[in-house]
């Protein structure tokens, strides 16, 4: 076979006919093939056995038992092969599932002929071929393997019933006696096939088809979140330096000719240099969750020391908290933990923690904060009794900008950016945040992260 020829030949097989599958996918539909095979051999056995006590019908049990050990010796085979080579190139696994079908095919019409033939519904087992064969595969191949199933079933009956091969009697009177019982049995099992085929191929080109389409869907998505993430980035990179020279210049101004100025004229500069300061937060906020998106592994590993970041966290905003008289009730962990990451990224999540349940608690309340480590996750637990969040808004909190309007009323200024820069920390070391609120009761913040060794 020539080169060009090969290449065609796997291009056949290549993923692009067999999209929804991969590699990963097939492999474990071999291994549950396998375990539906031994479940088939092991039923097949005892239903022979039963047939042989109870019944008392004479056939050719060893023929059988010989098909059925086969059966079984050739799922070793596999299961081995399974075992021994772990990853199988997809053309490669495409080819065994089919030859694994064929084979079936032709133990189960072995199996038909040795217990009764045409006469044994066993034959109806075909149809778990077709169906199996119609999930796997695509286009061409449910219908040659359909194609197969009736040439088989076809050629057993017409091999038994004109005595060319044996044909084991499973009732006192043979089917083989009627002409007509035969025939109809076979074109209403042919039919049977063919027509489970096509409602099997089609529902899953249908599902094929849909699932294509959520997935360009899906890529279109990534992509405009990029693009929107690259925006994010360049447009707080390009504003934050002007931002800064008009701050400085208000600053500057306010600060030398104080004394100078009309003092109406000094509240509007000290006004504008305020609402600079808040400016730049946004866009430094921004900027650093840009990053912290187009980032997504920890770059640099260093081993960090959670309890310290906690604790140095937490005295940062004792101030604040002191300010509303906010008490702060410590239930931490006292062993050390460390794990890998970046002190930063750490003192984030608990400072923007700590900072909003301070903001959004009334004065003289109590906050409750809590480390814990359980199953290698390292669990960080803040509750406070302050203002809450709306059930209506809770799944918004956690996007750019979303301030709710409670908090709105309560805190002037935020920049509804600090809870989507900790998730995507968190995520980032791939752990969890959730949130449980009642409005005018307080919420509570739990993250989970897994600890990691450098
Ligand atoms: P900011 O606090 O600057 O508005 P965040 O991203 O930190 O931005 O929080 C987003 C929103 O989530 C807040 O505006 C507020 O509505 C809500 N929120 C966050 N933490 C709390 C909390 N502890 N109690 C009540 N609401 C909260």
């Amino acid at each position: 076979m020539s080169i060009g020829k090969v290449k065609l030949k796997l291009n056949y097989y290549s993923l692009d006919r067999f999209p929804f599958l991969n590699t990963v996918i097939l492999k474990s539909r071999l291994a549950w093939s396998i375990r539906l095979r031994w479940l088939a051999v092991a039923g097949y056995f005892l239903a022979t056995i039963v047939t042989e006590v109870f019944f008392e019908i004479s056939l050719p049990y060893r023929q059988i038992w010989i098909v059925l050990f086969s059966l079984a010796f050739l799922n070793l085979i596999y299961q081995a092969s399974l075992w021994i080579q772990k990853e199988f190139s997809f053309p490669a696994e495409i080819i065994i599932l089919h030859i694994h079908i064929i084979i079936d095919l032709i133990c189960l019409t072995l199996l038909i002929h040795y217990s009764g033939g045409i006469e044994n519904p066993v034959y109806l087992f075909y149809i778990f071929h077709i169906v199996i064969s119609s999930i796997l595969f695509s286009k061409s191949s449910p219908f040659i393997i359909a194609t197969l199933v009736v040439i088989l079933f076809f050629s057993l009956v017409y091999l038994e019933y004109n005595g060319i091969i044996a044909h084991y009697c499973l009732y006192e009177i043979s089917i083989h006696d009627s002409l007509l019982a035969v025939v109809l049995i076979l074109i209403v099992f042919f039919i049977t096939v063919y027509v489970t085929e096509y409602i099997c191929t089609t529902f899953m080109r249908i599902y094929r088809d849909s699932k294509r389409i959520i997935d360009k869907q899906n890529k279109q998505l990534i992509e405009a979140d990029k693009e929107k993430t690259r925006f994010f980035q360049f447009a707080s990179h390009e504003l934050k330096a002007p931002v800064i020279a008009i701050k400085s210049t208000l600053d500057g101004v306010t600060k030398s000719f104080a004394g100078s100025l009309d003092p109406k004229i000094l509240d509007l500069l000290q006004r504008a240099s305020k609402r600079s300061t808040q400016l730049l937060t946004i866009l430094k906020e921004l900027l650093e969750l840009s990053q912290k998106r187009n980032i997504k592994t920890i770059m640099e590993n260093e081993k960090i020391d959670i309890n310290k970041i906690l604790n140095d966290t937490i005295r940062n905003e004792k101030t604040s908290a002191e300010q509303k008289n906010i008490t702060l009730n410590l239930d931490l962990n006292k062993n050390d933990i460390t794990t890998c990451g970046r002190y930063e990224d750490f003192e984030k999540v608990f400072g923007n923690l700590i900072n909003n349940a301070i903001r959004y608690s009334p004065n003289n309340s109590v906050i409750n904060i809590k480390s814990e480590v359980n199953n290698h996750n390292f669990i960080f637990e803040i509750q406070d009794t302050g203002i809450g969040i709306p059930d209506n808004e809770i799944h918004k909190i956690f996007e750019e900008f979303y301030r709710a309007e409670s908090a709105k009323k309560l805190v002037n200024f935020g920049t509804g950016l600090g809870l989507s820069l900790v998730k995507q920390i968190v995520e980032n070391y791939s752990g969890k945040i959730s949130v449980k609120s009642k409005v005018d009761r307080g919420s509570t913040f739990r993250v989970t992260i897994p600890i990691k060794t450098c």
